[in-house]
């Protein structure tokens, strides 16, 4: 089928596409709902010290089970949220959820450690973000320097949008602030010192590279220099073998977050295999 768009040029739509429309449409509409029924879960992946192997923190990470089609990857919903603003109350549930989920932990005596929760442009345009994050933290009595706050660098590096002021003000809430996927976008390093930032979380794609390709290798140690020199923590994603281990543990990299340590793990498993308590069900027989 052919038919022409504003343009006049003849735009043609294959069955593929057209499916592909109908599935966005079809996700678009179930993810309104999504919330209020319960198909939102955290899953929370334990970052690792290089040096003792303790875990020192916790990304949270959303999940959604659809009621018909199973799980669906944040890297298809996570889009239709920000398309739709969904991500604005959709967010704010995440930082709530996961600020009483790190409570909970350290109210049952495990060592206290930070959690890390994605933010999303439109969480910055929407005006009222510190509000959120402060309800959050008061709700849940978290400590603020257990929470970490989680930006991509297109977004910490925006002259617009009041993003920067708006960081100040977070910063100064008492949160920690680190940069996600570092090293993915054009942004200029010299505009790092004037951020509010604590950690450089350097992406998964240079990880791949290691053993593999000596030029990642080499933006790897530079990335670990630069956050040192600049008094920044610096923890690598997506580490999933011994040789990427060694490699950024030689690089004196501090942090770990990947597979090889652990992948995303629900509240119950986090509980079970790690803090080694049985939830009621398993306890009882
Ligand atoms: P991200 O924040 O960069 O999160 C890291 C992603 O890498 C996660 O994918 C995680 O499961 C995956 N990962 C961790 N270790 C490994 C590894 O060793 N190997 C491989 N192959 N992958 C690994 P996930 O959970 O699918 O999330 C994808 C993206 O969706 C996140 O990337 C983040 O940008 C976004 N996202 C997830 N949850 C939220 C949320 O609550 N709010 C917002 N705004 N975005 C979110
Ligand atoms: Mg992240
Ligand atoms: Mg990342
Ligand atoms: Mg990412």
């Amino acid at each position: 089928e052919a038919k022409k768009n504003g343009k006049g040029q003849v735009v043609f739509c294959s069955g593929k596409m057209k499916k592909d429309v109908q599935e966005k449409m079809m996700l678009t509409s179930s993810l309104y709902r999504a919330l209020e029924k319960h198909e939102l879960t955290l899953h929370y992946q334990p970052q690792v010290s290089a040096e003792s192997q303790a875990i020192v923190g916790f990304e949270a990470l959303l999940r959604w089970n659809h009621g018909e089609l199973g799980p669906i990857s944040p890297a298809v919903f996570i889009p239709i949220a920000e398309e739709t603003g969904l991500i604005n109350s959709i967010g704010e549930w995440v930082l709530l959820t996961a600020c009483v989920q790190n409570k909970a932990w350290q109210d049952k005596g495990f060592t206290p450690v930070k959690m890390a929760v994605n933010l999303s442009l439109e969480q910055f345009r929407s005006n009222n973000l510190e509000a959120i994050v402060r309800a959050s933290l008061k709700q849940s009595g978290l400590e603020p320097r257990y929470l970490e706050l989680e930006i991509t660098e297109n977004i910490a590096m925006r002259e617009s949008d009041d993003v920067i002021p708006c960081l100040h003000r977070l910063k100064s809430l008492g949160v920690e602030i680190s940069i996600d996927d570092f090293g993915t976008e054009f942004s200029s390093l010299g505009r790092l010192k004037d951020l509010p930032v604590d950690r450089l979380k350097i992406d998964m794609a240079f990880i791949q590279g290691i053993s593999q390709n000596s030029k990642d290798e080499s933006i790897i140690a530079v990335m670990i220099h630069l956050a040192k020199k600049l008094g920044l923590k610096v923890i690598a994603e997506g580490v999933e073998t011994e040789v990427q281990l060694v490699f950024l543990r030689d690089e004196a990299c501090d942090e770990i977050q990947g597979y090889y340590y652990y992948r995303p793990l629900s509240k119950d498993q986090i509980e079970c295999d790690i803090y080694n308590i049985s939830t009621p069900d398993l306890a009882k027989d």
